[in-house]
């Protein structure tokens, strides 16, 4: 495909990953993302399968090639193996992924490998009880890690894990998930916390950097051992430990921003195309979809979105707006 067939922005950055929320319900209340007493979208405001496909199947037309379900919690939409079949079937996507709670996964596992669902995150940010429900505002740990147990019994491999890092709250859980993940194979990435929570209560000084959770680690494991990521889009800085065993990740969007190299666009769960987590902007694709716009209207407000993108999100700068969307209205 030529250059000027891609989704290319102002900056040169070729977009071929798309992000899609599939509802913004969910059956935790994580205190970094959503707000405790919550009113979600209706339902007929949400796009339909049918929509969503139409959708991916435009924009791996403009080269997008992977495409992640998230939400809100993605598994309590409704027969989520379905939307994997029709997307894994979409020519051009090569992978079709999931970032789930994992509370449901013990009963969706097996239809979503059979779906051809290709890859796995769930996050679990405490194996303790107690400090999960103090993040998640319910309970869960028991689930999820039931949830993670029947996934890999159902053959994904490649599980990764996904702890949000928060100063004063989620210390103590580095080292024991750290243990876990490695003693289970899993692949452990820690998630700097970003001024995305409903209840707008983010504050730099409670970023918790990748750099002082790999300190901790290598104080307390063990060294750690970079590895070169294969993929340059990857946001992840990915090491070993020293010995050449698991996998721990660094996703460190506040201190160590990779907007240069990003690679994402994102459709939340009523149909608007967002160029950013920050972006403050959004293209209303549901209306092409329901006024049975044709297809050309929807390469066209994917060519504006990307190419409206900025350079960067700019969280440090004394300009930076948050968006007015929460992380669980607009798919992380
Ligand atoms: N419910 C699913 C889950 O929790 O995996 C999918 C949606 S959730 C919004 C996607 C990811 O975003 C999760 O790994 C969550 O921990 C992360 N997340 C949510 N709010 C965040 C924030 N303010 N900063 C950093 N990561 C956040
Ligand atoms: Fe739900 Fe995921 Fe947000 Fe937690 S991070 S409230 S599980 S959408």
């Amino acid at each position: 495909m030529s250059r000027s067939g891609l989704l290319v922005d102002g900056f040169g950055r070729i977009h071929t990953d798309l992000r899609i929320s599939v509802t913004d319900r969910c059956n935790l209340r994580c205190t970094y993302c959503m707000p405790l007493e919550v009113t979600f979208k209706p339902r007929e405001e949400l796009l339909t399968y049918e929509e969503i496909t139409r959708v991916a199947r435009v924009a791996a037309g403009l080269g997008i090639r992977t495409i992640r379900l998230t939400g809100g919690e993605p598994l309590l939409r409704r027969d989520l193996a379905q939307l994997v079949r029709q997307l894994v079937a979409v020519p051009g996507i090569t992978e079709v992924a999931l970032t789930t709670n994992g509370l449901l996964l013990a009963d969706q596992a097996a239809s979503l490998r059979q779906a051809g669902l290709t890859r796995l995150n769930v996050s679990l940010d405490s194996l303790r009880e107690d400090v999960f429900e103090r993040i998640a505002r319910r309970s869960g740990v028991d689930r999820v890690l039931a949830g993670l147990a029947v996934a890999r019994r159902e053959g994904f491999d490649d599980i990764r894990i996904n702890a949000v890092s928060i100063k004063g709250l989620t210390e103590g859980e580095i080292v024991p998930l750290a243990r876990f993940c490695r003693a289970e194979g899993f692949h452990l990435r820690f998630i700097e916390f970003m001024p995305l929570d409903a209840e707008h209560a983010w504050e730099k000084s409670q970023v918790l950097s990748g750099a002082d959770v790999r300190a901790l680690l290598e104080a307390q494991v063990g060294p750690l051992v970079a590895v070169t990521a294969a993929d340059a889009g990857q946001p992840a800085v990915d090491y070993r430990w020293g010995d050449g065993t698991g996998r721990v990740g660094f996703i460190d969007p506040v201190s160590h921003p990779f907007c240069d190299r990003c690679d994402r666009l994102r459709l939340t769960a009523d149909g608007q195309l967002r160029n950013c987590l920050f972006s403050t902007v959004e293209w209303d694709v549901r209306h092409v979809l329901r006024i049975a716009g044709d297809d050309a209207e929807i390469v066209s407000l994917l060519r504006e979105c990307v190419a409206a993108k900025r350079a960067a999100h700019g969280i440090d700068t004394p300009t930076f707006e948050r968006p007015a969307r929460a992380m669980y209205q607009i798919g992380g």
